[in-house]
Formats: structure tokens, sequence, C-alpha cells
């Protein structure tokens, strides 16, 4: 038998040595005989034992023949006279020659090739994850040569464990991002009905500490105290509601008492602002399906923000005019101030999470009223001339009762 046990380029090895992968040229002979000579495990049967000492009967039987510098490399062999004439069983962990004798037991039964995944043992000890082929050019148990490449896993096993901590990161920043939302909106919705109830019972004390305590003005102001924290409490419910993907309940409900309601509570805001307040509220409308404390939050949020930009806008009129009308199918709500307008280059990200302008904005005041719109099956349209105001404007669908009528 002529052996060429070098990794030398050959006639018949020039392709095989220029590979980028390991490739062993292996003599199965003594294989095939032991392999022939193997019992059926029962009569009748094609299937055959292969036992763990028939694999390894069969792993030192397969000699290596010839092996290319790759193989080498990834053996972690200088020379190749290491390995030359050696059974393969000397470089394959446990599982690589089980699954090994399985494939030279199929290429025996006539498959053309088999590929798997299993440990290399290297020289000096330690195992390389692989990917193996197994594969014979001539099909046929007279032919000895048989071929076993393998490519090394470590790459796509490293990438994979990168896209792996790549996709935990970003699901966590999701997480964070969504987490810090839901504290903002909570802060956000719930700072101003706190700061109108600490601002009452401050003012409510001075009522009281007068030489003749006024009990008329400070029952009006433990009623707004309530109302605040009666507020308060339904946004974080409706918050709570949100996040639990419940969906909300939507009721009938009169948009100009939601309005006038929104007032109350922001009647101190505007006091403070100087913000005159101009109400057109059409009489007669039919109620709209809603969840009365969400569109609550939303006209609260609009008018709050066109008060905060009239006064931070230094606006020298600054008018806040509410209008509702009967559009053909919704009813209309318009909130529109005098205030600077809406600049240009930020229009786009306004409705974004944490987009704010203002030194102490969160920015999640028209995230919120966008979503609260949208799962009302609406949407919030703006229109904004630069220094003449903005105009925030949403409809809201009526009780199908109604809604010919
Ligand atoms: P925040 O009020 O915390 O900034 P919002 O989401 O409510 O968050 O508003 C985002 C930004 O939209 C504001 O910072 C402001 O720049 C702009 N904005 C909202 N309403 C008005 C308005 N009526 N006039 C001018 N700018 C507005």
């Amino acid at each position: 038998m002529s052996i060429n046990a070098s990794y030398e380029v050959t006639a018949d090895g020039g392709l095989i040595h220029f590979m980028p992968m390991g490739i062993l040229r292996l003599s199965a002979k003594d294989a095939w005989n032991v392999i022939a000579n193997l019992r059926p495990i029962e009569i009748g049967s094609q299937a055959f034992e292969l036992s763990q000492d028939v694999s390894c009967a069969l792993g030192n039987a397969c000699l290596i023949e010839q092996a290319n510098p790759s193989a080498c490399a990834l053996l972690q062999v200088k020379n190749p006279a290491m390995i030359l004439m050696r059974p393969i069983a000397s470089v394959l962990a446990e599982d690589a020659l089980k699954h090994f004798t399985e494939g030279l037991y199929q290429l025996f039964q006539g498959r053309a090739a088999i590929a798997y995944d299993g440990n290399l043992t290297v020289a000096g000890g330690g195992e390389h994850q692989v990917a193996f082929n197994l594969w014979q050019v001539e099909r046929d148990t007279a032919s000895h040569d048989i071929y076993l490449s393998f490519s090394s896993l470590r790459e796509r096993i490293s990438l994979e464990q990168t896209k792996d901590g790549l996709q935990s990161d970003l699901a966590r920043s999701a997480r964070i991002s969504l987490l810090g939302e839901m504290t903002a909106s909570i802060a956000h919705e719930v700072n101003q009905p706190l700061g109108t109830i600490v601002a009452s019972a401050e003012a409510g004390l001075r009522w009281l500490s007068r030489d003749e305590p006024d009990i008329g003005e400070t029952k009006i102001l433990l009623e707004r105290i309530a109302n605040n924290g009666k507020r308060a409490a339904d946004v974080i419910a409706t918050m709570r509601a949100m996040a639990s993907n419940k969906k909300s309940e939507r009721l009938p409900a009169d948009i100009n008492s939601i309005i006038e309601e929104a007032i109350l509570l922001l009647r101190t805001d505007f006091a403070k602002r100087q913000v005159t307040l101009r109400l057109e509220l059409s009489p007669m409308l039919p109620p709209v399906k809603a969840n009365k404390t969400q569109i609550l939050q939303v006209i609260v949020n609009l008018a709050l923000n066109a008060a905060q930009a009239m006064s931070d806008g230094q606006a020298w009129n600054r008018t806040l005019c509410i209008r509702t009308s009967w559009g053909a199918t919704d009813v209309m709500v318009n909130v529109e101030d005098s205030g600077p307008g809406i600049d240009p280059h930020v229009r786009e990200r306004l409705f974004d999470s944490f987009f704010s302008t203002k030194e102490t904005g969160i920015g999640i005041g028209l995230a919120i009223c966008r979503s609260i719109i949208e799962a009302h099956g609406s949407r919030i349209e703006l229109q904004s001339t630069p220094h003449l105001g903005a105009r925030f404007s949403f409809g809201l669908p009526v009780e199908q009762t109604h809604a010919d009528g």
C-alpha cells in the first residue's frame, strides 16, 4: 500500500492542501472489515449495534494518511508526522468519535456524505469544537479512502453569543425604557394634582389661621384637595390598567362636562400664568364613547402645555380657546393657544417619549395624549403658525345610537 504520508502539495492532494478547512484523508480498509463482521441487533434487522467497543475499534481501524496544513493548525500539531499513520480515534473526543463511527457505518451503507458537530482533541490536551464532514469520493467500499473535514465553530459560537448578548441587552434596555416611560408618565400626571393639593392645603391653613377663620373658603379648598386626590388615584388606576394591557372601559360621556372638569382642575395654573380662557362648547352634542379619566388627562395635558407655552414664551396675548363641535361622524375637540407655536424643527419629534424643549420638562405629556387618542380609534392633529400659536385637535367617536342622528 503506497501511503502519501505528508502534507506536501501532491498531485491528488493539491486542492486539499489549500483548503481553508482541516482535511484528513483516512484509510478505511480495516474499518470496512470491522463493519462487515458486525452482527445485527436482531435477526433480519438492518440495524447494527454500534457499541462503545465497536466505536473504539472503528476509530482505531481508520488511520490518518494525509493531513492538510489547516488540519494541523486546528489540531495544534507543528509537524504532520505527529499524526500521520495514527488512528483517527486519537484526535476525536468521545462525542465526535461516536458520530464518526455512525457516519462511517452510513458511508458503508452507500451514503455519500455525513455532517455533524463535535470536538477535536488537540495536541497538548483540550478540545476544540468543530463542524465535521465525512465523505468518500468513490461510493464503493472497494475504495479505502475516506475524507474527514472540520472547521472551527468558535467564531460562529462567539458570534451567536454576541448576538444573544446584544439581544438580551436590547430586551433589557427596552424594558428599562418602558419602565422609565411608565414612571415618567405617573410622575408627570400626578405632579399637577399633587401641586394643587399642596397649594390648596397651604391656602386652607392660612384661611383658618386668620383672626376670623373663613370656613366657607376653607371648605372650597378642602373640596379641591379631595377632587385632586381622587384624580391622582384615577390616573394611577388608568395607568395600571394600561400597563396590564387591560382594555380600558369606554362609556357614554359628555365631552363638554369633561372639559369643564379639566378647567376646574387647572384654574389656579391659568390664574398664575395670566391666561384668559375662552370656551366655545357646542351645546346639544351627542355623548362620546370614551374613557373619561383618559380624555380628562388629554385635555389637562394639552391645556397645560398651551398655558406653559404662552407664559414661557412671554406672549402678550395669552388666550386659550377650547372648542367642541359636531363633525361628520365624530365630536371634535380643539385646544388652541396664542403662544409661540411649534418650531418646525421639532415638530416631527413632538409626540416622541422624552422629547421636551422645557428646562424641567419630562416630555411625556404629548406621547400619553397620542396613545390615549389612538386607543380611542382617532388621531391628534396639529396646526401651528410660528409666533401665532398652536392648535391641537382630535375627534372622538359618538355612541352608536347617536351616530346617525
Ligand atoms: P413636556 O411638557 O414635559 O415638555 P410634552 O410631551 O407635553 O412634554 O411636550 C413636548 C414638547 O412639545 C414641549 O417641550 C414643547 O416644546 C412642545 N409643545 C407642546 N405643546 C405646545 C404648545 N401648545 N405650544 C408650543 N410648544 C408646545
